[in-house]
Parts: structure tokens; C-alpha cells; sequence
């Protein structure tokens, strides 16, 4: 085995999904499930296939670009660069959109290529990241639709990213509202209303979706079994198998290279250390500490957290972390292998870093 490791427990994965889809379906809403945290990487990509997802959406065109089944729908849920337009046509059924320029591009590029490509108009009701304003949104619908090269599939809107703002039944039933006065004033049917991500779950378990709301987007809530506006863990709703979702998909392997006693604070002149920071030590004594290859290129410590409580992480370097394993009872050696839970932060960067070996079991 190649450490570190990220390990993906299959049977978990998969009870994750079956529980979402069994929530969505008897609610007769439809999501899709987004594979940019773990860079739509194909062994993971082969579970969620085989549990029955058929769409996928993706920030980034070169996930997109994995996701080869025949049958599945792609959606790409960053807006569109002028300078991808041709990929997003070619790799992407739907993109989310605010900017009439880009398309007009995407209308123009789909029409040569001789395709139809879906446009989702998204709406910013407050978290301040993507979105026409609502009070720009008809007017814009209304421009979107000039162009015969995209179809108008529907609106969406985004919550507890950039501003951490909450979806509720009042900023939601905005977008609501303004679909149904985009249908009522340009005679389209809105196929699509898309509630936010894994932040709009609670409307799902307490049944308060908003009404009009027919899908969600959603990464974080299946690999960590929690909605994301007030952490709560999700059951599925079937009273005969009830069941919670797993917190622990995923596990980080590292292994000890060194592991000695030593004093807890350096010694000499302090000066800054390998990110230029100035850190300050308590005195603790002599401690029995380890180190283990794996570092910030990988992961930051802060968004892990040891499964043996008694281990306590105190720092780290590019390559390296820092273990205190003194209150330990277990009699850790070199070579022995240290196991974290991680988070949504820490899955993203540990899919990044190329020397993270993920293993499927
Ligand atoms: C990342 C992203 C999602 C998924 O968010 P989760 O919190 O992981 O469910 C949904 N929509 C958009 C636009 C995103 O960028």
C-alpha cells in the first residue's frame, strides 16, 4: 500500500447515495450529484454509475471531460469562461449562467456545432456569488430566450458558499416567484428549479421545500451525511429500514517516519518558520512526538482530526505533520499507520495533491 492514503469505504458510499435517492424519490424531486470535491475521479465516478446516478454536474470542464457514459447528463456548475465556450457546448448539457454575453457565445458556438445546449439562469437573492439580481432577472430571461441556439431550462440560485447565507422558505420562494413570472410573461415552461446545494437538505427532511423547488445539486451532503445549514445528520425516511447516513466515507492513512522524544519547544533563536510565521510554543516538556509524510501540499491540519483522541496534531510543514503521541496508550512504532477522518476542505485538497493515493475498499 502507497501512503498517504485516502480510503473510501464502498458499502458507506453507497448507503449514502441510496438514502438520498430514496428521500428524493419519494418527494418526486430530482438532484445531481457533483464530483468536483473528489475531482470526478473514475473509481468513485463507477460507484455513484453503478448505485444509479445518472446526472452529474462539475465546476470544472476537465472533470466533465471524465464522465463518459453514454447515458448520463453533465452539468457545469461554475458559469461559463468566454474562453471555454466551445468545450462547455461539446462536454456540458447545461451550464449555469448570469452573463448574456457568454450566452450569446454559447448559443452561437451550439448552433455551429449543430447542438442545443440547456441554460440555467441563476439568481443571487443575497449569498453574493453568482446570480443576476432579481430584479434584473426577468429581463435578462427574456434576452437569453432571443437566442436560438440554447434552450432556457430553467433558474437556479446558490446559498452557504461565498457569504454563508442560509436558504429559507422566504429567499427561496424568490426564485419561485420569478419563475413562474418568467413562464407567465414569455409563455415558456421553467422545466427546472434548482433549490441551492447540500445547504437546502433541511427543507427536504422537515418537508418544508419550497413549493415550485424540483432539485438540488449535491456534493458535500453524501460523503459526510449531513445537510449543511445547521450540520444535522440525514435518516432515510423509509420508517421500516431506518437508517442514518455514514459521517466516515472516507479515511486518511499516513505513516510515522520518525517518532522520538523531544522538548516541546525548539531551541535557539526563533525566527519564522517554512510559511514565514512567527509560532509560539508552550512549554510541555519532553514529549514522545512523530512525525508522518504527509503535509500542507496535501492537507491542512486543521481540517483533520485523529480517529485515536489521544493523539494530538501540532503543527506541520510542506511534507511533514507533527504528532504529540505522549498521552497515548497504544505503543505507536516507525512505520506504523495513523488514521484521520477528514472534512469537505481537506477532501478537496486531498484529491488534488497527485501524491494522495486513493484506494476503494
Ligand atoms: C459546489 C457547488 C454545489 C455543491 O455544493 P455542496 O455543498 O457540496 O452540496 C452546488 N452548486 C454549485 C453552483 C456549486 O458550485
Amino acid at each position: 500500500m502507497k501512503y498517504p492514503a485516502l480510503i473510501i469505504n464502498r458499502e458507506k458510499l453507497e448507503t449514502n447515495i441510496n438514502i438520498i435517492q430514496g428521500l428524493f424519490k419519494e418527494r418526486a424531486l430530482s438532484f445531481c450529484a457533483v464530483t468536483k470535491c473528489f475531482c470526478a475521479k473514475p473509481e468513485i465516478l463507477d460507484i455513484y454509475y453503478k448505485t444509479g446516478i445518472r446526472e452529474f454536474a462539475d465546476s470544472r470542464i476537465e472533470n466533465l471531460k471524465k464522465i463518459n457514459y453514454n447515458d448520463v447528463t453533465r452539468w457545469l456548475l461554475r458559469l461559463p469562461m468566454l474562453s471555454e465556450v466551445e468545450d462547455v457546448v461539446r462536454y456540458s448539457d447545461i451550464s449555469l449562467n448570469s452573463e448574456l454575453q457568454t450566452v450569446a457565445a454559447l448559443s452561437e458556438c451550439a448552433l455551429r456545432l449543430g447542438k442545443k445546449h440547456k441554460i440555467i439562469l441563476m439568481i443571487d437573492v443575497g449569498d453574493l456569488r453568482e446570480g443576476v439580481l432579481p430584479e434584473d432577472a426577468l429581463n435578462t430571461a427574456g434576452e437569453m430566450l432571443k437566442h436560438k441556439g440554447i434552450e432556457f431550462y430553467g433558474v437556479g440560485v446558490n446559498f452557504n458558499c461565498f457569504g454563508g447565507i442560509i436558504p429559507t422558505t422566504k429567499n427561496v420562494s424568490i426564485v419561485t416567484s420569478l419563475a413562474l413570472e418568467i413562464s407567465k410573461k414569455y409563455g415558456i415552461e421553467v422545466p427546472i428549479i434548482s433549490g441551492g446545494n447540500s445547504g437546502s437538505m433541511h427543507f427536504l427532511t422537515e418537508n418544508t421545500m419550497p413549493a415550485g423547488v424540483n432539485n438540488l445539486r449535491l456534493g458535500e451532503v453524501i460523503f459526510f451525511g449531513r445537510e449543511t445549514s445547521y450540520q444535522k445528520l440525514i435518516e432515510s425516511s423509509l420508517p421500516a429500514s431506518r437508517q442514518t447516513m455514514h459521517e466516515d466515507v472516507f479515511t486518511l492513512k499516513a505513516q510515522i517516519i520518525e517518532l522520538k522524544q523531544k522538548p516541546s519547544v525548539p531551541i535557539g533563536e526563533a525566527g519564522l518558520n517554512a510559511f514565514g510565521e512567527k509560532v509560539v510554543f508552550e512549554d510541555k516538556g519532553e514529549m514522545l512526538r512523530a512525525i508522518i509524510a504527509c503535509g500542507r501540499q496535501d492537507v491542512d491540519i486543521e481540517k483533520i482530526k485523529a480517529i485515536d483522541e489521544e493523539i494530538d496534531i501540532i503543527g506541520q510543514s510542506s511534507d511533514h505533520i507533527i504528532l504529540d503521541l505522549t498521552r497515548c496508550k497504544k505503543k505507536y512504532k516507525v512505520g506504523d499507520i495513523i488514521d484521520f477522518s477528514i472534512s469537505y476542505g481537506s477532501l478537496l485538497s486531498l484529491s488534488t495533491s497527485e501524491y494522495v493515493n486513493v484506494l476503494i475498499t
